[in-house]
Protein backbone atom coordinates (compact mmCIF):
# COMPACT_ATOMS: atom_id res chain seq x y z
CA UNK A 1 0.00 0.00 0.00
CA UNK A 2 1.56 3.66 -1.00
CA UNK A 3 0.21 6.64 0.73
CA UNK A 4 0.04 10.61 0.36
CA UNK A 5 2.47 12.54 2.03
CA UNK A 6 1.97 15.17 3.50
CA UNK A 7 3.98 17.78 5.93
CA UNK A 8 6.50 15.77 6.06
CA UNK A 9 4.13 12.45 6.96
CA UNK A 10 3.24 9.50 4.89
CA UNK A 11 -0.49 8.94 5.25
CA UNK A 12 -3.53 6.72 3.94
CA UNK A 13 -6.27 8.59 2.48
CA UNK A 14 -8.50 10.14 5.35
CA UNK A 15 -11.23 8.88 4.24
CA UNK A 16 -9.47 5.59 3.92
CA UNK A 17 -9.84 5.40 -0.17
CA UNK A 18 -7.51 3.43 -1.93
CA UNK A 19 -7.67 2.40 -5.75
CA UNK A 20 -5.71 -0.01 -7.82
CA UNK A 21 -3.03 0.10 -10.50
CA UNK A 22 -2.27 -2.41 -13.22
CA UNK A 23 0.60 -3.80 -15.13
CA UNK A 24 -0.44 -2.84 -18.84
CA UNK A 25 1.94 -6.04 -19.54
CA UNK A 26 -0.45 -8.17 -18.50
CA UNK A 27 -3.23 -6.20 -16.75
CA UNK A 28 -2.23 -7.76 -13.46
CA UNK A 29 -2.49 -6.11 -10.03
CA UNK A 30 0.41 -4.02 -9.45
CA UNK A 31 -0.18 -2.06 -6.46
CA UNK A 32 -2.34 0.11 -4.12
CA UNK A 33 -2.41 3.39 -3.40
CA UNK A 34 -4.09 5.99 -1.41
CA UNK A 35 -7.37 7.77 -3.20
CA UNK A 36 -6.44 11.32 -2.01
CA UNK A 37 -9.35 13.07 -0.28
CA UNK A 38 -10.81 16.53 -0.42
CA UNK A 39 -9.51 17.01 2.51
CA UNK A 40 -6.10 15.64 2.04
CA UNK A 41 -6.13 18.52 -0.92
CA UNK A 42 -6.61 20.84 1.65
CA UNK A 43 -4.40 19.45 3.65
CA UNK A 44 -1.30 18.78 1.64
CA UNK A 45 -2.01 22.81 -0.18
CA UNK A 46 -2.12 24.08 3.27
CA UNK A 47 1.13 22.09 4.34
CA UNK A 48 2.91 23.75 1.53
CA UNK A 49 1.41 27.39 2.09
CA UNK A 50 2.83 26.67 5.67
CA UNK A 51 6.36 25.70 4.22
CA UNK A 52 6.05 28.94 2.62
CA UNK A 53 5.16 30.89 4.44
CA UNK A 54 3.75 34.41 4.56
CA UNK A 55 5.61 36.66 3.24
CA UNK A 56 7.97 34.11 3.01
CA UNK A 57 9.83 32.28 6.09
CA UNK A 58 11.40 29.21 5.76
CA UNK A 59 12.17 27.30 2.63
CA UNK A 60 12.18 30.72 0.35
CA UNK A 61 14.42 32.30 2.47
CA UNK A 62 16.58 29.17 2.97
CA UNK A 63 19.93 29.84 0.94
CA UNK A 64 20.25 28.97 -2.37
CA UNK A 65 23.09 26.53 -1.41
CA UNK A 66 21.11 24.72 0.83
CA UNK A 67 18.37 24.38 -2.07
CA UNK A 68 20.79 23.23 -4.66
CA UNK A 69 22.36 20.86 -2.45
CA UNK A 70 19.01 18.96 -1.62
CA UNK A 71 18.92 18.65 -5.58
CA UNK A 72 22.26 17.33 -5.91
CA UNK A 73 21.74 15.33 -2.75
CA UNK A 74 18.51 13.60 -5.26
CA UNK A 75 20.58 13.58 -8.02
CA UNK A 76 23.15 11.10 -6.33
CA UNK A 77 20.18 9.47 -4.88
CA UNK A 78 18.57 8.92 -8.31
CA UNK A 79 21.77 7.38 -9.16
CA UNK A 80 22.14 4.83 -6.41
CA UNK A 81 18.19 3.34 -6.96
CA UNK A 82 18.94 3.02 -10.90
CA UNK A 83 18.09 0.08 -11.12
CA UNK A 84 15.01 -0.20 -8.89
CA UNK A 85 13.40 2.86 -10.40
CA UNK A 86 14.12 1.69 -13.78
CA UNK A 87 12.14 -1.09 -13.04
CA UNK A 88 9.31 0.46 -11.64
CA UNK A 89 8.87 2.72 -14.34
CA UNK A 90 8.98 -0.38 -16.24
CA UNK A 91 6.58 -2.08 -14.65
CA UNK A 92 4.30 0.78 -14.66
CA UNK A 93 4.35 2.06 -17.99
CA UNK A 94 5.23 -0.65 -20.00
CA UNK A 95 8.45 0.67 -21.44
CA UNK A 96 11.61 -0.94 -21.75
CA UNK A 97 13.98 -1.66 -18.60
CA UNK A 98 16.40 0.24 -20.91
CA UNK A 99 14.33 3.40 -21.76
CA UNK A 100 13.69 3.51 -17.76
CA UNK A 101 17.21 3.37 -17.16
CA UNK A 102 17.79 6.69 -19.53
CA UNK A 103 14.61 8.31 -17.78
CA UNK A 104 16.56 7.98 -14.63
CA UNK A 105 19.86 9.44 -16.06
CA UNK A 106 17.50 12.13 -17.74
CA UNK A 107 15.96 12.60 -14.39
CA UNK A 108 19.32 13.13 -12.26
CA UNK A 109 20.80 15.44 -15.42
CA UNK A 110 17.70 17.92 -14.53
CA UNK A 111 18.22 17.65 -10.53
CA UNK A 112 21.97 18.49 -11.45
CA UNK A 113 21.42 21.05 -14.22
CA UNK A 114 19.12 23.58 -11.89
CA UNK A 115 21.41 22.97 -8.65
CA UNK A 116 23.94 24.25 -11.07
CA UNK A 117 22.03 27.49 -11.83
CA UNK A 118 19.90 27.99 -8.60
CA UNK A 119 22.13 30.56 -7.75
CA UNK A 120 23.17 32.29 -10.75
CA UNK A 121 18.87 33.85 -11.59
CA UNK A 122 18.71 35.85 -8.65
CA UNK A 123 17.79 39.36 -10.89
CA UNK A 124 19.91 42.13 -12.81
CA UNK A 125 20.55 45.40 -11.69
CA UNK A 126 18.96 48.01 -13.52
CA UNK A 127 20.93 51.53 -14.98
CA UNK A 128 18.57 53.83 -13.82
CA UNK A 129 19.19 56.32 -16.12
CA UNK A 130 19.09 58.94 -13.13
CA UNK A 131 21.69 60.06 -9.90
CA UNK A 132 20.93 58.82 -6.69
CA UNK A 133 18.75 55.77 -7.43
CA UNK A 134 19.69 52.00 -7.07
CA UNK A 135 17.38 50.13 -8.98
CA UNK A 136 17.32 46.45 -9.15
CA UNK A 137 14.92 43.52 -10.17
CA UNK A 138 14.80 40.53 -8.25
CA UNK A 139 13.75 37.05 -8.76
CA UNK A 140 11.58 35.62 -5.81
CA UNK A 141 9.61 32.22 -6.19
CA UNK A 142 6.28 32.47 -6.57
CA UNK A 143 4.42 30.50 -3.71
CA UNK A 144 2.73 27.63 -3.80
CA UNK A 145 2.89 25.36 -7.15
CA UNK A 146 0.50 22.33 -8.25
CA UNK A 147 2.92 20.20 -10.46
CA UNK A 148 0.40 17.71 -12.02
CA UNK A 149 2.07 15.19 -14.76
CA UNK A 150 0.98 12.76 -17.31
CA UNK A 151 1.71 8.57 -17.63
CA UNK A 152 3.80 8.35 -20.71
CA UNK A 153 7.38 9.41 -18.74
CA UNK A 154 6.37 10.13 -15.11
CA UNK A 155 9.73 10.27 -13.08
CA UNK A 156 10.86 12.54 -15.88
CA UNK A 157 8.37 14.82 -16.71
CA UNK A 158 7.72 15.44 -12.88
CA UNK A 159 11.45 16.44 -12.46
CA UNK A 160 10.94 19.14 -15.21
CA UNK A 161 8.72 20.78 -12.75
CA UNK A 162 10.37 19.32 -9.56
CA UNK A 163 13.66 20.37 -9.61
CA UNK A 164 13.37 24.11 -10.89
CA UNK A 165 10.60 24.68 -8.48
CA UNK A 166 12.45 23.54 -6.10
CA UNK A 167 15.78 25.63 -6.92
CA UNK A 168 13.75 28.65 -7.13
CA UNK A 169 12.48 28.78 -3.49
CA UNK A 170 8.57 27.66 -4.02
CA UNK A 171 7.03 25.28 -2.11
CA UNK A 172 5.06 22.10 -4.04
CA UNK A 173 2.17 19.82 -3.92
CA UNK A 174 2.61 16.71 -6.84
CA UNK A 175 -0.03 15.00 -8.61
CA UNK A 176 0.92 12.01 -10.61
CA UNK A 177 -0.87 10.38 -13.01
CA UNK A 178 -3.38 8.10 -11.68
CA UNK A 179 -1.74 5.31 -14.79
CA UNK A 180 1.29 5.45 -12.82
CA UNK A 181 2.64 6.50 -10.00
CA UNK A 182 4.98 4.76 -8.26
CA UNK A 183 8.11 6.37 -9.52
CA UNK A 184 6.98 9.36 -8.31
CA UNK A 185 6.06 7.87 -5.05
CA UNK A 186 9.68 6.68 -5.27
CA UNK A 187 11.20 9.83 -6.01
CA UNK A 188 9.09 12.08 -2.88
CA UNK A 189 10.90 9.14 -0.50
CA UNK A 190 14.10 10.27 -1.96
CA UNK A 191 13.63 14.11 -1.35
CA UNK A 192 11.98 13.22 2.10
CA UNK A 193 15.81 11.43 2.60
CA UNK A 194 17.85 13.94 1.17
CA UNK A 195 16.11 16.60 3.68
CA UNK A 196 13.41 18.31 1.91
CA UNK A 197 11.62 20.24 5.13
CA UNK A 198 8.12 18.95 5.89
CA UNK A 199 5.80 20.73 4.12
CA UNK A 200 8.19 21.63 1.13
CA UNK A 201 7.20 18.61 -1.33
CA UNK A 202 3.63 17.33 -0.98
CA UNK A 203 2.42 13.97 -2.63
CA UNK A 204 -0.87 13.76 -3.86
CA UNK A 205 -2.33 10.75 -5.41
CA UNK A 206 -5.69 10.07 -7.29
CA UNK A 207 -8.11 10.47 -10.19
CA UNK A 208 -7.71 13.76 -12.67
CA UNK A 209 -11.24 14.71 -12.92
CA UNK A 210 -11.36 14.55 -8.42
CA UNK A 211 -7.95 15.13 -7.16
CA UNK A 212 -6.24 16.77 -10.11
CA UNK A 213 -8.58 19.46 -10.58
CA UNK A 214 -9.42 19.83 -7.08
CA UNK A 215 -6.01 20.88 -6.88
CA UNK A 216 -6.26 22.66 -10.05
CA UNK A 217 -9.14 24.50 -8.70
CA UNK A 218 -7.78 25.51 -5.55
CA UNK A 219 -7.56 29.13 -4.08
CA UNK A 220 -4.65 28.96 -2.35
CA UNK A 221 -2.18 27.49 -4.83
CA UNK A 222 -0.58 30.06 -6.73
CA UNK A 223 0.78 28.31 -10.19
CA UNK A 224 -0.71 25.21 -11.92
CA UNK A 225 2.25 22.93 -14.36
CA UNK A 226 0.75 20.55 -16.04
CA UNK A 227 1.55 18.15 -18.46
CA UNK A 228 -0.74 16.14 -20.20
CA UNK A 229 -3.53 16.35 -23.15
CA UNK A 230 -5.16 19.11 -24.52
CA UNK A 231 -8.29 19.11 -23.31
CA UNK A 232 -7.18 18.69 -19.82
CA UNK A 233 -5.21 21.36 -20.25
CA UNK A 234 -7.87 23.92 -21.33
CA UNK A 235 -9.86 22.90 -18.06
CA UNK A 236 -7.00 23.74 -16.32
CA UNK A 237 -6.39 26.74 -17.68
CA UNK A 238 -10.34 27.80 -17.33
CA UNK A 239 -9.43 26.84 -13.58
CA UNK A 240 -6.38 29.57 -13.35
CA UNK A 241 -8.60 31.72 -14.89
CA UNK A 242 -10.74 31.59 -12.44
CA UNK A 243 -8.38 33.42 -9.43
CA UNK A 244 -5.92 34.73 -12.09
CA UNK A 245 -3.26 31.95 -11.14
CA UNK A 246 0.17 31.39 -12.98
CA UNK A 247 -0.10 28.35 -15.75
CA UNK A 248 2.66 26.14 -17.52
CA UNK A 249 0.87 23.96 -20.03
CA UNK A 250 2.95 20.99 -21.96
CA UNK A 251 0.69 19.91 -23.96
CA UNK A 252 -0.05 17.54 -26.65
CA UNK A 253 1.84 17.37 -30.03
CA UNK A 254 1.42 16.65 -33.69
CA UNK A 255 4.86 16.20 -35.04
CA UNK A 256 6.21 16.13 -38.71
CA UNK A 257 9.41 14.68 -39.81
CA UNK A 258 10.09 15.99 -43.59
CA UNK A 259 12.31 13.96 -45.39
CA UNK A 260 13.99 15.20 -48.34
CA UNK A 261 15.53 12.82 -51.33
CA UNK A 262 19.35 13.85 -50.01
CA UNK A 263 19.48 13.01 -46.67
CA UNK A 264 21.62 10.31 -45.41
CA UNK A 265 18.94 7.23 -46.43
CA UNK A 266 20.27 5.13 -43.44
CA UNK A 267 20.16 7.19 -41.42
CA UNK A 268 16.25 9.32 -42.17
CA UNK A 269 14.60 5.93 -42.23
CA UNK A 270 15.85 4.31 -38.92
CA UNK A 271 15.27 7.33 -37.18
CA UNK A 272 12.11 7.41 -38.87
CA UNK A 273 11.33 4.45 -36.79
CA UNK A 274 12.40 5.71 -33.68
CA UNK A 275 10.57 9.17 -34.10
CA UNK A 276 7.27 7.19 -34.31
CA UNK A 277 7.54 3.92 -32.34
CA UNK A 278 9.57 4.69 -29.33
CA UNK A 279 7.64 3.80 -26.03
CA UNK A 280 5.21 2.76 -28.72
CA UNK A 281 4.89 6.32 -30.66
CA UNK A 282 3.73 7.37 -26.49
CA UNK A 283 5.88 10.42 -26.88
CA UNK A 284 4.42 14.05 -26.90
CA UNK A 285 6.72 14.57 -29.47
CA UNK A 286 6.73 11.21 -31.47
CA UNK A 287 7.35 11.61 -34.99
CA UNK A 288 3.98 10.75 -36.41
CA UNK A 289 3.78 12.47 -39.25
CA UNK A 290 6.74 11.45 -41.57
CA UNK A 291 6.71 13.46 -44.91
CA UNK A 292 8.75 12.40 -47.64
CA UNK A 293 9.97 13.56 -51.08
CA UNK A 294 8.07 12.15 -54.29
CA UNK A 295 11.19 10.07 -55.33
CA UNK A 296 12.06 8.76 -52.01
CA UNK A 297 7.92 7.78 -51.36
CA UNK A 298 7.81 3.99 -52.35
CA UNK A 299 10.49 2.45 -51.92
CA UNK A 300 11.40 4.40 -48.35
CA UNK A 301 7.36 3.42 -47.05
CA UNK A 302 8.08 -0.47 -48.13
CA UNK A 303 11.45 -0.33 -45.89
CA UNK A 304 10.01 1.16 -42.95
CA UNK A 305 7.24 -1.16 -43.36
CA UNK A 306 9.43 -4.11 -43.50
CA UNK A 307 11.19 -2.97 -40.13
CA UNK A 308 8.16 -2.16 -38.44
CA UNK A 309 7.04 -5.47 -38.77
CA UNK A 310 10.26 -6.91 -37.28
CA UNK A 311 9.77 -5.06 -33.83
CA UNK A 312 9.91 -7.20 -31.35
CA UNK A 313 6.86 -6.89 -28.81
CA UNK A 314 7.04 -7.89 -25.07
CA UNK A 315 7.64 -7.33 -21.75
CA UNK A 316 9.50 -4.35 -20.65
CA UNK A 317 11.84 -6.62 -18.33
CA UNK A 318 12.53 -8.82 -21.05
CA UNK A 319 15.80 -7.54 -22.78
CA UNK A 320 14.91 -8.49 -25.74
CA UNK A 321 11.88 -6.11 -25.85
CA UNK A 322 12.39 -3.40 -27.87
CA UNK A 323 8.25 -2.22 -27.43
CA UNK A 324 5.82 -2.52 -25.06
CA UNK A 325 2.04 -2.30 -24.64
CA UNK A 326 0.22 0.58 -24.55
CA UNK A 327 -0.87 2.13 -21.19
CA UNK A 328 -4.64 1.12 -20.81
CA UNK A 329 -7.04 -0.78 -22.69
CA UNK A 330 -9.19 2.45 -22.88
CA UNK A 331 -6.17 4.05 -24.58
CA UNK A 332 -5.44 0.93 -27.57
CA UNK A 333 -9.17 1.19 -27.92
CA UNK A 334 -8.78 4.96 -28.85
CA UNK A 335 -5.56 4.20 -31.01
CA UNK A 336 -7.52 2.05 -32.99
CA UNK A 337 -10.66 3.79 -33.68
CA UNK A 338 -7.60 6.04 -35.35
CA UNK A 339 -6.64 3.62 -37.37
CA UNK A 340 -9.91 2.39 -38.82
CA UNK A 341 -10.90 6.35 -39.34
CA UNK A 342 -7.95 6.30 -41.29
CA UNK A 343 -8.80 3.16 -43.29
CA UNK A 344 -11.90 4.46 -44.04
CA UNK A 345 -10.77 8.02 -44.79
CA UNK A 346 -8.01 5.84 -47.96
CA UNK A 347 -5.42 5.46 -45.81
CA UNK A 348 -3.56 1.80 -46.76
CA UNK A 349 -1.99 -0.15 -43.88
CA UNK A 350 1.36 -1.26 -45.27
CA UNK A 351 2.24 -2.23 -41.40
CA UNK A 352 0.89 -3.72 -38.19
CA UNK A 353 -2.74 -1.94 -38.25
CA UNK A 354 -3.74 -4.63 -35.11
CA UNK A 355 -3.17 -6.98 -32.13
CA UNK A 356 -0.02 -9.09 -32.52
CA UNK A 357 -1.05 -12.64 -32.86
CA UNK A 358 1.48 -13.51 -29.84
CA UNK A 359 -0.64 -15.50 -27.21
CA UNK A 360 1.63 -14.37 -24.67
CA UNK A 361 0.92 -10.76 -25.37
CA UNK A 362 -3.44 -11.15 -25.55
CA UNK A 363 -3.50 -10.37 -21.22
CA UNK A 364 -1.85 -7.17 -22.07
CA UNK A 365 -2.32 -3.70 -24.46
CA UNK A 366 0.04 -5.10 -27.14
CA UNK A 367 -0.83 -3.32 -30.84
CA UNK A 368 1.57 -3.42 -33.61
CA UNK A 369 3.34 -1.03 -34.77
CA UNK A 370 1.40 0.61 -37.67
CA UNK A 371 2.70 2.15 -41.28
CA UNK A 372 -0.23 3.94 -42.75
CA UNK A 373 0.76 4.98 -46.20
CA UNK A 374 -1.21 7.32 -48.91
CA UNK A 375 -2.26 9.76 -45.93
CA UNK A 376 -3.11 13.50 -46.84
CA UNK A 377 -3.41 16.67 -44.37
CA UNK A 378 -7.23 16.33 -44.20
CA UNK A 379 -7.45 12.89 -42.65
CA UNK A 380 -8.47 12.39 -39.45
CA UNK A 381 -5.34 10.55 -38.47
CA UNK A 382 -3.37 13.40 -39.60
CA UNK A 383 -4.44 16.00 -37.83
CA UNK A 384 -4.97 14.80 -34.30
CA UNK A 385 -2.67 13.68 -31.60
CA UNK A 386 -3.14 9.49 -32.02
CA UNK A 387 -0.30 9.26 -29.21
CA UNK A 388 0.09 5.43 -30.15
CA UNK A 389 2.21 3.32 -32.41
CA UNK A 390 1.07 4.33 -35.88
CA UNK A 391 2.86 6.30 -38.52
CA UNK A 392 1.08 8.39 -41.05
CA UNK A 393 3.04 9.29 -44.23
CA UNK A 394 2.64 12.33 -47.04
CA UNK A 395 4.54 13.15 -49.53
CA UNK A 396 5.53 16.67 -51.28
CA UNK A 397 7.55 17.44 -54.17
CA UNK A 398 9.05 20.92 -53.33
CA UNK A 399 10.39 22.86 -50.34
CA UNK A 400 7.94 25.06 -49.81
CA UNK A 401 4.95 22.27 -49.98
CA UNK A 402 7.28 20.59 -47.50
CA UNK A 403 7.30 23.51 -44.94
CA UNK A 404 3.43 24.23 -45.44
CA UNK A 405 2.64 20.45 -44.89
CA UNK A 406 5.17 20.92 -41.71
CA UNK A 407 3.11 23.63 -40.06
CA UNK A 408 -0.42 22.51 -41.16
CA UNK A 409 -1.06 21.63 -37.74
CA UNK A 410 -2.75 23.31 -34.83
CA UNK A 411 0.07 21.76 -32.62
CA UNK A 412 3.48 22.69 -33.00
CA UNK A 413 5.51 20.92 -30.16
CA UNK A 414 8.52 19.35 -32.18
CA UNK A 415 9.56 18.69 -35.84
CA UNK A 416 12.52 17.24 -37.98
CA UNK A 417 14.06 17.78 -41.12
CA UNK A 418 16.32 15.49 -43.02
CA UNK A 419 18.85 16.93 -45.87
CA UNK A 420 22.64 17.07 -46.19
CA UNK A 421 21.87 20.47 -47.98
CA UNK A 422 23.06 22.97 -45.14
CA UNK A 423 21.20 25.95 -46.95
CA UNK A 424 17.75 24.01 -47.10
CA UNK A 425 17.84 22.68 -43.47
CA UNK A 426 18.14 26.42 -41.93
CA UNK A 427 15.60 27.49 -44.29
CA UNK A 428 13.26 24.98 -43.34
CA UNK A 429 14.35 25.03 -39.50
CA UNK A 430 13.69 29.07 -38.81
CA UNK A 431 10.17 28.29 -41.15
CA UNK A 432 8.96 25.55 -38.54
CA UNK A 433 6.37 26.59 -36.41
CA UNK A 434 7.48 24.21 -33.65
CA UNK A 435 9.25 24.68 -30.18
CA UNK A 436 11.99 22.05 -30.65
CA UNK A 437 13.27 21.01 -34.57
CA UNK A 438 15.55 18.43 -35.37
CA UNK A 439 17.95 18.49 -38.46
CA UNK A 440 18.95 15.46 -39.38
CA UNK A 441 18.18 13.82 -35.80
CA UNK A 442 15.00 12.93 -33.91
CA UNK A 443 14.58 12.89 -30.04
CA UNK A 444 16.92 14.09 -28.78
CA UNK A 445 16.74 16.79 -25.76
CA UNK A 446 19.13 18.44 -23.51
CA UNK A 447 18.21 20.12 -20.02
CA UNK A 448 19.93 23.10 -20.76
CA UNK A 449 17.69 24.07 -23.86
CA UNK A 450 14.18 24.97 -23.74
CA UNK A 451 10.93 22.51 -24.32
CA UNK A 452 7.47 23.56 -25.17
CA UNK A 453 5.29 24.35 -27.98
CA UNK A 454 3.58 26.56 -30.13
CA UNK A 455 0.30 27.02 -30.62
CA UNK A 456 -1.90 24.32 -29.23
CA UNK A 457 0.62 22.87 -28.02
CA UNK A 458 1.14 24.42 -24.56
CA UNK A 459 2.52 27.73 -22.94
CA UNK A 460 5.47 28.70 -21.10
CA UNK A 461 9.08 26.58 -21.42
CA UNK A 462 10.12 23.87 -19.18
CA UNK A 463 14.57 23.38 -19.16
CA UNK A 464 16.84 25.59 -19.54
CA UNK A 465 16.48 28.91 -17.98
CA UNK A 466 13.27 29.66 -18.93
CA UNK A 467 12.11 26.65 -16.77
CA UNK A 468 13.60 28.25 -14.00
CA UNK A 469 11.77 31.39 -14.63
CA UNK A 470 8.44 29.91 -14.85
CA UNK A 471 8.70 29.67 -10.97
CA UNK A 472 9.54 33.36 -10.49
CA UNK A 473 8.68 36.19 -9.82
CA UNK A 474 10.42 39.15 -10.84
CA UNK A 475 10.00 42.20 -9.00
CA UNK A 476 11.31 45.93 -9.01
CA UNK A 477 12.94 47.61 -6.14
CA UNK A 478 13.91 51.20 -7.07
CA UNK A 479 15.64 52.46 -4.28
CA UNK A 480 16.42 56.75 -4.09
CA UNK A 481 19.12 57.07 -2.11
CA UNK A 482 18.77 61.14 -1.88
CA UNK A 483 14.86 61.34 -1.12
CA UNK A 484 13.63 64.60 -2.30
CA UNK A 485 10.15 66.24 -2.30
CA UNK A 486 8.35 65.59 -5.92
CA UNK A 487 7.13 68.58 -6.39
CA UNK A 488 4.25 67.41 -8.31
CA UNK A 489 1.60 69.50 -5.91
CA UNK A 490 1.96 73.17 -4.11
CA UNK A 491 1.44 71.53 -0.88
P1 LIG B 1 -4.13 13.72 -19.25
O1 LIG B 1 -4.42 15.13 -19.64
O2 LIG B 1 -5.23 12.73 -19.33
O3 LIG B 1 -3.62 13.65 -17.73
C1 LIG B 1 -2.47 14.34 -17.30
C2 LIG B 1 -2.57 14.58 -15.81
O4 LIG B 1 -3.67 15.46 -15.54
C3 LIG B 1 -2.84 13.32 -14.97
O5 LIG B 1 -2.14 13.42 -13.76
C4 LIG B 1 -4.33 13.40 -14.73
O6 LIG B 1 -4.75 12.71 -13.57
C5 LIG B 1 -4.53 14.89 -14.57
N1 LIG B 1 -5.88 15.39 -14.84
C6 LIG B 1 -6.83 14.86 -15.65
N2 LIG B 1 -7.95 15.65 -15.62
C7 LIG B 1 -7.68 16.70 -14.82
C8 LIG B 1 -8.40 17.87 -14.42
N3 LIG B 1 -9.66 18.11 -14.84
N4 LIG B 1 -7.80 18.75 -13.59
C9 LIG B 1 -6.54 18.54 -13.17
N5 LIG B 1 -5.80 17.46 -13.50
C10 LIG B 1 -6.36 16.54 -14.33
O7 LIG B 1 -2.88 13.29 -20.10
P2 LIG B 1 -2.20 11.84 -20.17
O8 LIG B 1 -3.13 10.97 -20.96
O9 LIG B 1 -1.77 11.43 -18.82
O10 LIG B 1 -0.87 12.16 -21.02
C11 LIG B 1 -0.84 12.14 -22.41
C12 LIG B 1 -0.78 13.55 -22.95
O11 LIG B 1 0.33 14.24 -22.38
C13 LIG B 1 -0.55 13.56 -24.45
O12 LIG B 1 -1.41 14.49 -25.06
C14 LIG B 1 0.90 14.01 -24.57
O13 LIG B 1 1.20 14.65 -25.78
C15 LIG B 1 1.02 14.94 -23.41
N6 LIG B 1 2.44 15.12 -23.04
C16 LIG B 1 3.06 16.29 -23.36
C17 LIG B 1 4.41 16.48 -23.07
C18 LIG B 1 5.13 17.76 -23.44
O14 LIG B 1 6.29 17.91 -23.06
N7 LIG B 1 4.49 18.69 -24.15
C19 LIG B 1 5.11 15.47 -22.42
C20 LIG B 1 4.46 14.28 -22.10
C21 LIG B 1 3.11 14.12 -22.41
Amino acid sequence: MKNLYIAGKWLPASDGGTSQTINPFDAAPLETVAEASAGDVNDAVAAARGAFGDPGSPWPRTPVTERARLLSTIAGLLQRDKEQLARTESLDTGKTLNEGRADVDDTTAVFRYYAGIAGSHAGRVVDPGRPGVRSRVVHEPVGVCALIAPWNYPLLQISWKLAPALAAGNTTVLKPSELTPLSTIALVALAEEAGAPPGVVNLLLGGGSTVGRALAEHPQVDLISFTGGLATGQKIMAAAAAGVRRVALELGGKNPNIVFADADYEAAVDNALTAAFLHSGQVCSAGARLILEDVLYDGFVAELARRADRIRLGSGLDPDTECGPLISAAHRAKVERYISSAVAEGAEIRAGGGRPEDPGLAGGFFLRPTVLARCTRDMTVVREEVFGPVVTVERFSAEEEAIGLGNDTGYGLAGAVWTQDAGRAERVAAALRHGTVWINDYHPYLPQAEWGGFGRSGIGRELGPSGLEEYQEKKHVYHNVSPSPSGWFSG
